[in-house]
């Protein structure tokens, strides 16, 4: 019997709705479902292959050629051929480029759309409605940056933005299985628009929508070699990640990856941005709008079958609205349907593959042995392919497995809590920083909330929002580096004299034939055993743990004074004394810390005489005099920058803000060169402290004795103490120390070649940020090389805060 439309309309039953999938089968067995790689403009015949299969169906969609270290040989080398060409193009005609791409994406959109969802798994709906339309905004977007870069000259860019900068060569990028073609758009757009070629792979579960984007590349005339695709698994990225010729890695994937490749090139100067993973949390307090948070879950935790870096999995709410709002989530996981991801009315689509879909069951079975109360809804499931239903698991434990381990599945970690200062706690309760959410009506918990959270991302009243214009990148171990917006463009380009420096090794010899002409006419003389110096720890003097100190000779060879021989236990002291120091000074007014920093230069030309006097004894009267002034106009010069180098607002194609605020990234250690002892160390703890980090640098050893004048210039600027901390001894030693210690944030290495490697090999453990100079010598006394943006930015990270504003 015929059911009437007032019956359907009670049971809201929704009929399938399903897409055409044949113009993807056309366009499959049009290429026999058989592809090679994408090398110097040509498709490649394969050798040996893979399947990728669609996960809902289980079906084999193509054999894909799997690269071999040789492969992506020939892919770099076309790459770097190319490189020449694409750089003489001016900015106007790659932006050309871009904005074919833009066109070309939206004209094909559907197919791209359906392609990634059979190959992926993912709703027909998502890739439809996100995916696809922010891939085409991502490359009109930098197609914009392309052509405001203007041309590249001898000096670097010459537009409005950026000038100065150039790109930084061959990139060599790495993409996952979660967002395959957006994750290309984010990678590809930025890279080329900054005027570099680029060798990508994506991820073997899901190759199909990348190779339907270098057939877009051979369509729109891209010239050959400026994009190349190699297919394959892990191997493969890593014949990329260690490849010789590559100059940077953009790599998103797991963080246990992320530490493969940071240390597969820590011997190298390779640039590298990390996007890994994450376990956000999505805070409701108990003044939200708690129907409007559940549908925020929904796009927070189901979007994606939950595959997504910056899902929403940890549910963290305030105690008195808790059940309430599991009965609401509850109510409304009932209602979630899950299956065949070409089914327009579907929310869930399938998970990836079997073993992604192994390890979820595998984690939710340890979080039920571990405590928590599992919740699924009664709802279909189809019975073939990769489904599982939504999933809750309240009375979750706050170091429980489910609770720290991303899982990467449609699984919802629920915690309470009962007063905003024990959310934030809760929140930042992972080594994670990547993405929260925070909801509530009152716009002063969700702003101080948002501002206590370590996440480079945080969505206030909203879920999951992304455009080309706003950074993306995480805090802690969810990476560095930032992916769209004009953070993200920073990722691509290196200040054009860095090209042009010497190594270090270049300059020592230059420095050593310069000292022994210059020998007779500024020597000073021994001025005798200084008084005694002795380590700077937490605004105290204090002597080393090891009780030995080293000597100090001047530059004729003669003993000048003894200095502490720094060890791990003062590190470790230092390092303790930098974080709630660090923590408070974040937090003064920029204006205040402006006022110390012009204090410090005051009470250094205060010294001036006797600083000057005992900097002779190690380069020398006249670099002294000029060394002595300089550090004093880079005091005043971050003094000024303080309250200036300020964040950005951008805007949007949605009803929000979001506010890219530059944070201080906490707990600095700094290895500082010899070449110009006060002023090389000046001018990275200047920086560092303007933009409110907290500071554990270990001064040039050879001139080591000098710290005693700075840390009485410290002690008498209102300084707070720990802020800065000054730790003398070998560097190498008191380097690694530093670089391997959890409690570091950023390691900043200025020193040579074996220095950068060591601090980058150091920095695995807890992927603190890193920046070198690679073994270059820095100008210290030339103000474009030795301060202003490129310093400040490595002093800081951003977060973007989206806010909900207008109509
Ligand atoms: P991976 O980090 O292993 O994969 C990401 C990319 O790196 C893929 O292209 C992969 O190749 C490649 N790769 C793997 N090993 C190496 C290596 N040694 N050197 C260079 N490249 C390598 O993530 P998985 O796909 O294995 O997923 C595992 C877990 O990682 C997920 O469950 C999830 O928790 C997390 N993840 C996080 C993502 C994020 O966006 N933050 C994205 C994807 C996963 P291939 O896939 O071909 O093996």
């Amino acid at each position: 019997m015929a059911t009437s439309i007032v019956e359907k309309f009670h049971s809201m039953e929704y009929g399938p709705a399903p897409e055409d999938p044949s113009e993807v089968n056309k366009w499959l067995d049009a290429h026999q479902r058989t592809f090679g790689h994408y090398i110097n403009g040509e498709w490649t015949k394969p050798a040996t292959t893979f399947e990728t299969r669609n996960p809902a169906t289980g079906d084999v969609l193509a054999t894909v050629a799997q690269a071999e270290a040789a492969d992506v040989d020939r892919a770099v080398k076309a790459a770097r051929a190319a490189l020449p060409a694409w750089q003489a193009l001016t900015g106007h005609q790659r932006a050309r480029y871009l904005y074919a791409f833009a066109r070309q994406v939206q004209k094909h959109s559907r197919r791209l759309a359906v392609l990634e969802s059979m190959d992926n798994g993912k709703s027909i709906r998502e890739s439809r409605d996100i995916d696809i339309p922010l891939v085409a905004r991502h490359f009109y977007y930098h197609a914009g940056w392309a052509q405001l870069l203007g041309d590249l000259t001898d000096t670097g860019f010459d537009g409005e933005e950026f000038r100065g900068y150039t790109p930084v060569g061959v990139v060599g990028q790495i993409i996952p299985w979660n967002f395959p073609l957006l994750m290309f758009a984010w990678k590809v757009a930025p890279a080329l628009a900054a005027g570099n070629t680029v060798v990508i792979k994506p991820a073997e579960f899901t190759p199909l929508t990348a190779i339907a984007m270098a057939e877009i590349a051979a369509e729109v005339g891209l010239p050959k070699g400026v994009l190349n695709v190699v297919n394959g698994a892990g191997e493969t990225g890593a014949a990329i990640v260690e490849h010789p010729d590559i100059d940077k890695i953009a790599f998103t994937g797991s963080t246990e990856v992320g530490r493969i490749i940071r240390k597969a090139t820590a011997k190298t100067p390779k640039k590298l941005s990390l996007e890994l993973g994450g376990k956000s949390p999505f805070l409701v307090f108990d003044d939200a709008d708690l129907d409007s948070a559940v549908e925020g879950l929904v796009d927070g935790i189901w979007f994606n079958q939950g595959q997504v870096c910056c899902a929403g999995s940890r549910l963290l709410v305030q105690e008195r609205v808790a059940e309430r709002l599991y009965d609401k989530i509850r109510a409304r996981m009932e209602t979630l349907r899950v299956g065949s991801p070409l089914d327009k009315a579907i929310d869930i689509g399938a998970i990836v593959d079997q073993v992604q879909y192994d390890r979820i069951t595998k984690l939710v079975a340890m979080g039920i042995a571990e405590g928590a109360t599992c919740w699924q809804p009664e709802i279909p499931l189809p019975k073939n392919g990769l489904f599982l239903k939504p999933t809750l698991l309240t009375d979750v434990h706050p170091s429980s497995t489910v609770a720290q381990q991303e899982i990467f599945g449609p699984v919802l970690a629920s915690m309470t809590f009962r007063t905003p200062a024990e959310a934030v706690e809760l929140a930042n309760n992972t080594p994670y920083g990547l993405a929260a959410c925070v909801w509530s009506e009152n716009i002063n918990v969700a702003l101080d909330v948002a501002a206590q959270v370590k996440a480079g991302v945080v969505w206030i009243n909203s879920t999951n929002l992304f455009d080309a214009a706003c950074g993306f990148g995480g805090y802690r171990e969810s990476g560095y580096g930032r992916e769209g917006g004009k953070e993200g463009m920073y990722e691509y380009l290196v200040p054009a004299w860095t090209h042009a420096a010497k190594s270090k090794a270049e300059v020592v010899q230059e420095a050593r034939e310069q000292r022994s002409e210059n020998r007779d006419h500024d020597g000073n003389g021994s001025v005798g055993i200084d008084r005694t110096v002795k380590q700077y720890i937490g605004g105290k003097q204090a002597r080393p743990d090891s009780g030995y100190s080293f000597a100090v000779y001047n530059r004729e060879g003669e003993l000048v004074g003894e200095a502490p021989l720094g060890n791990r236990k003062d590190i470790r002291n230092a390092v303790e004394a930098a974080r709630p120091a660090g923590n408070k000074w974040a937090k003064t007014a920029a204006h205040t810390r402006a006022q110390v920093l012009y204090y410090i230069a005051e009470n250094l030309i205060q010294r001036r005489e006797e600083i000057v006097r005992k900097l002779s004894e190690f380069v020398g009267e006249a670099q002294a005099q000029v060394e002595f002034d300089s550090s004093v106009d880079r005091a005043f010069t971050y003094a000024a920058w303080c309250d200036k180098f300020e964040g950005s607002v951008h805007n949007p194609p949605f009803r929000m803000v979001t506010l890219a605020m530059k944070e201080a990234i906490g707990t600095v250690a700094i290895l500082a060169p010899d070449d110009a002892p006060l002023l090389g160390l000046l001018s990275l703890v200047l920086p560092a402290i303007a933009m409110g980090n907290s500071v554990v640098a270990v001064p040039s050893e050879r001139a080591a004795t000098i710290m005693s004048d700075l840390y009485q210039v410290f002690d008498t600027s209102d300084l707070p103490g720990g802020v800065v901390n000054l730790v003398a001894g070998r560097p190498m030693e008191l380097g690694k120390t530093l670089s391997e210690h959890d409690d570091v944030d950023a390691v900043w290495s200025f020193r040579d070649e074996a220095a950068a490697a060591m601090v980058k090999l150091g920095s695995t453990g807890n992927l603190k940020q890193v920046w070198t100079n690679e073994g270059r010598a820095i100008d210290w006394f030339h103000p474009k090389h030795a301060q202003g943006a490129w310093y400040l930015k490595h002093a800081t990270q951003v977060k973007n805060i989206w806010v909900p504003y207008g109509e």
